[in-house]
């Protein structure tokens, strides 16, 4: 008996139509209806299959069906990966076989907890994951599978929550029943590109420009984007405190990036946009824009008014520092980040549901240069992957937990008191932002800045137009300091 060989298992069978069958281990069977329980099946899963078919009384199910007579299970390997999956404790579905693209479907369990669709884990309105996935164990494990119907699956979990998921929605994120990830894809550590980082330990000076300089000099200017592209971050001081100083001073840089929230923003908190980012809770170090394919590189605030309340520091990460770290702490996990693509969104509104053309990685490695050079890191946006092997999962799981260590050490968490009058210009391709929850009313303003505007404007502004038109597309000499190319 495969349930008796393998205590303490659960898993469930997919129905071809109606009825639904789930079973946990042990021979019990739960939820199914108009079936015999799995315990007076005889001892393969084949067996299951065949009587599936026959008692839901799909055409696939009859002798006269060609393919009736291949029934996956009759190959070792598939017999042998199916008893290693349900000895794993993920949990398992058996399709009904034949005409199936696979012949089960197995899912990690941490992987499913952290999908769960109910609302205490993706918030009703902007669709973000609100669920801390780092909170959640990595032994999470169903205790309890059934059927509410031909529907949805419904599982109790090992640290008592409650999740349901459609058939639709288990059909489209079933692993994959191999690594994707080959070895040859491994390569020794790319670290990130050259940068400095900020020590919050030390309380040295933060890099800053003035206004004024920054208005009417382009030495300014290219001393403010100096400091964004080395430090990943800079503040302007003496900034007139209103909405149309703060643009033109982004505007010294480039026009303002529009996406679907907007182009230059002026808001005070409130849910206008079905984004966490527009409340008033506290919000934890992340870069925006991981659903664009082409995430905005810069973003500016500047606090115009906090009245009536207290709170709202503003938080900035290091996630080159944090990736270097978590690299020495443990090679394998930098590149297990550096590997595993990852789909993302932002669907909060009607109207959109935005989505990278390309799944990409929370370190992206630059194909020329081989170093990381942007940073994906949001789990209130990220989607749940698909077509991915259950020990993948578990090894990005633990790699995106060290990761998320290194990310909220308070040694590397840099605070600061926005003031009206001071503008925070940062690199969203490295740094992290986040702020404290506040109370009152928080006026902010500020934008985004793509990236290859900002790295045109540094270039030109850094070598002279005539070194920049000579090297495009230098990628050869990208190290040497004189290439334009060594910016990106
Ligand atoms: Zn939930």
């Amino acid at each position: 008996m495969i349930t008796g060989d393998l205590p303490g298992l659960t898993y469930m069978v997919r129905p071809q139509i109606t009825p639904l069958h789930v079973f946990k281990s042990g021979g019990t069977a739960i939820g199914s209806r108009n079936v015999a329980p799995l315990a007076r099946c005889p001892s393969w899963p084949s067996n299951v299959t065949k009587r599936l078919l026959s008692d839901s009384g799909h055409p696939e199910g009859t002798a006269q069906d060609a393919n009736a007579s291949k029934d996956p299970f009759d190959d070792e390997n598939t017999k042998l990966a199916y008893k290693s999956a349900l000895r794993s404790g993920d949990v398992v579905v058996k399709t009904t076989g034949k005409n199936e693209s696979a012949p089960f479907w197995q899912f990690g369990s941490l992987y499913l907890r952290e999908n769960c669709p109910c609302p205490k884990c993706i918030h009703p309105d902007t669709k973000q994951r609100i669920v801390d996935t780092f909170s959640l164990s990595l032994r999470v494990k169903p205790e309890n599978v059934q059927s509410n119907g031909a529907d949805d699956v419904h599982i109790t979990w090992s640290d008592g929550h409650e999740s349901t998921y459609s058939w639709k929605w288990l059909a489209a994120h079933r692993g994959n029943l191999k690594p994707t990830i080959k070895s040859r894809d491994v390569k020794p550590n790319r670290l990130p590109r050259p940068f400095k980082a900020y020590d919050p330990q030390k309380s040295n000076p933060y890099p800053e420009v003035v206004y004024e300089d920054v208005m009417c000099k382009d030495t300014a200017v290219l001393e403010w984007l100096e400091n964004i592209w080395l430090w990943g971050f800079c503040f302007v001081k003496g900034v007139p405190v209103n909405p149309e100083s703060t643009k033109a001073l982004i505007e010294r840089i480039s026009f303002v990036r529009h996406t679907h929230y907007g182009g230059f923003w002026d808001f005070t908190a409130d849910l206008t946009y079905k984004d966490t980012a527009y409340t008033n809770e506290y919000l934890g170090a992340h870069t925006d824009n991981t659903y664009f394919t082409d995430p905005a590189r810069l973003q500016l605030f500047h606090l115009l008014s906090h009245t009536e309340g207290e709170g709202g520091k503003s938080l900035l990460v290091d996630g080159f520092a944090a990736a270097k770290a978590l690299a020495k702490e443990n090679p394998g996990f930098y590149n297990t980040l550096s590997l595993s693509r990852h789909p993302w969104h932002a669907s909060g509104n009607e109207d959109v549901c935005i989505q990278p053309s390309v799944t990409a990685p929370v370190l992206n490695i630059h194909p020329d240069t081989k170093a990381v050079y942007q940073v994906r890191w949001n789990n209130y946006d990220r989607a749940p992957k698909t077509k991915w092997h259950t020990s993948e999962q578990k090894d990005w799981y633990k790699a995106a937990r060290a990761y998320n260590n290194q990310l909220t050490k308070s040694s590397n968490e840099i605070w600061t008191q926005l003031q009206p009058g001071t503008a925070l210009i940062f690199d969203n391709w490295r740094m992290l932002h986040g702020r404290s929850e506040f109370t009152g009313k928080r006026r902010m303003c500020g934008g985004y800045v793509n990236n290859d505007d900002f790295i045109s404007r540094l270039r030109l502004l850094k070598f002279g137009r005539q070194s920049v038109l000579d090297n495009l597309g230098n990628t050869r000499g990208w190290q040497q300091r004189d290439n334009p190319y060594s910016i990106y």
